[in-house]
């Protein structure tokens, strides 16, 4: 105890004094008054944590993306523990705590409150793994990673400056091995170390980069920006599940678009989402995306769920109509059709898509309600609207309203429908009637008309 009361008033402890690569590694120590972190940002729960551990003796400090939000002000979305416990010894303090993964083993400290449950990950202090062929792909990709180190090792493996600052509720004090501070104030996202070797270790890097920048506003310094698009086809090594929620996290960020068009402009998209050429090169697409998109960084920002069927069926929606139009001019009836168009859209995205079965069930499930909502007929508006999977169906009506795919008096006439009382609906149903032959017939025209635009593309849009 007294040992770890002189060496936080002196100076760096033991641990973080370890050389590292023949340097001598210290942190830069802020203290409150220049950092400014919110105390009412901080997770009790995540305090608490670190409290038990210190409490028995160990290292313990709030760590990572945090501790980088907590410093831009932002409240953040989940809370890093980092500490000198092994991953064991993290165990056996925590009652609702368990040890989770492989590549990189940490301990899930679970809360139950009010709300929901809160998950406090809770790593230990790693060394930065040496390129030997027992960890290491040949493309340099790292496979395991649980050696563990010191604290400034741990800070050293880490991706980017603003990324490995650790923070101390009980002290108020940040340590910052890398600059980051310097970095978050100069609004940059800085690599640690050398910028094509840690991308090679693991090309996830790349993608990270992106969503730091388009969140935060902040640049992305030149020699971490230079290596991108000549490493980009790394990223087809990435596990395909790792990668899906990767672009999951890009696409949920709250700055979805800034999200694409940056990763686009990197040249990242190709062998992830090449779709994206195809979006940014049509404008109905353009615009009919954009909006999904401005709609799910709202929903975000209120705290609503987002769902990634949702996402992707705005994002592939104009393919599933041209290939609709193509089996419709080929004389299929039009809901085969649309069946036959959603098959083949989906088997195309799998080759770069790890979608999991249960959004593309989704997506299915909006994509084949499109037509049914226009109809209006017999008792389907009935039974549909009582499902629970009318609401997402219903939402992308909305969004089809929203950039003048369908009627307003068509999104409009769903939302009384939903609303109303049985009376209302009979009513309702019986103003559809006349409408109902005459959309669906424009639309089968329009779905023409899109394919034949869609056929000559435009030149590509400023997208920034
Ligand atoms: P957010 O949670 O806001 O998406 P984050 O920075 O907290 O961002 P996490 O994936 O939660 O991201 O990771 C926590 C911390 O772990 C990061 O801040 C970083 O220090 C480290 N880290 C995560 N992924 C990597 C990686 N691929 N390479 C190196 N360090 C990483
Ligand atoms: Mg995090």
């Amino acid at each position: 105890m007294i040992r770890r009361f002189i060496d936080r008033i002196f100076s760096a402890s033991p641990k973080q004094r370890k050389l590292i690569h023949g340097h001598q590694v210290t942190p830069k120590k802020i203290a409150k008054r220049s950092h400014h972190i919110n105390p009412d940002l901080l997770s009790k729960n995540a305090v608490k944590v670190t409290a038990v551990l210190q409490e028995a003796g160990y290292d313990a400090y709030i760590v990572g993306g945090a501790v980088r939000d907590l410093l831009l002000g932002i409240a953040p979305k989940d809370f890093d523990v980092a500490t000198d416990a092994t991953p064991e010894e993290v165990q056996k303090l925590f009652r609702r705590s368990r040890v989770i993964g492989r590549r990189f083993q940490i301990v899930h400290v679970t809360f139950y409150g009010k709300d929901r449950p809160e998950i406090i990950e809770v790593s230990t202090f790693r060394a930065h793994v040496q390129a030997d062929e027992a960890h290491v792909a040949a493309s340099g990709r790292i496979l395991r990673d649980n050696v563990w180190g010191s604290q400034a090792e741990d800070a050293t493996r880490r991706d980017f400056t603003i990324n490995a600052m650790y923070y101390d509720p009980h002290t108020e004090t940040v340590l910052d091995y890398h600059g980051g501070m310097q970095d978050i104030e100069a609004k940059t996202i800085r690599m640690i170390g050398e910028p094509t070797q840690r991308y090679r270790e693991d090309p996830v890097r790349m993608l990270r980069a992106i969503r730091f920048a388009a969140k935060t506003g902040f640049a992305i310094e030149p020699k971490t920006r230079a290596p991108l698009e000549q490493l980009a086809n790394l990223i087809q090594d990435v596990p395909s599940a790792r990668l899906f929620d990767e672009i999951l996290k890009l696409l949920m960020s709250g700055h979805a678009w800034s999200s694409i068009s940056q990763l686009q402009a990197a040249g990242l998209h190709h062998k992830i989402l090449p779709l994206i050429d195809e979006i940014t090169s049509h404008e109905d697409r353009l615009t009919f995306v954009k909006k999904s998109l401005e709609n799910t960084d709202n929903r975000i920002k209120s705290g609503k769920p987002v769902s990634a069927g949702f996402l992707f069926a705005t994002l592939l929606w104009h393919d599933v109509q041209e290939a609709w139009a193509r089996y419709e001019n080929n004389d299929m009836p039009t809901i085969p059709a649309l069946h036959a168009a959603i098959d083949e859209v989906l088997e195309s995205q799998k080759s770069f898509l790890g979608m999991q079965r249960r959004h593309e069930a989704d997506m299915r499930e909006i994509w084949t309600m499109q037509p049914r909502l226009e109809k209006r007929v017999g008792r389907y508006p009935f039974r549909l609207v009582e499902t629970n999977k009318f609401k997402a169906g219903y939402d992308f009506l909305l969004l089809r309203a929203e950039v003048g795919e369908v009627s307003e008096d068509l999104s409009e006439w769903w939302t009384n429908f939903w609303l109303g009382d049985d009376i209302q609906r009979q009513e309702l149903m019986t103003l559809a009637k006349s409408e109902s032959t005459e959309t669906s017939s424009t639309n089968k025209k329009r779905r023409r008309r899109t394919r034949s635009k869609n056929a000559k593309p435009k030149a590509p849009e400023q997208t920034n």
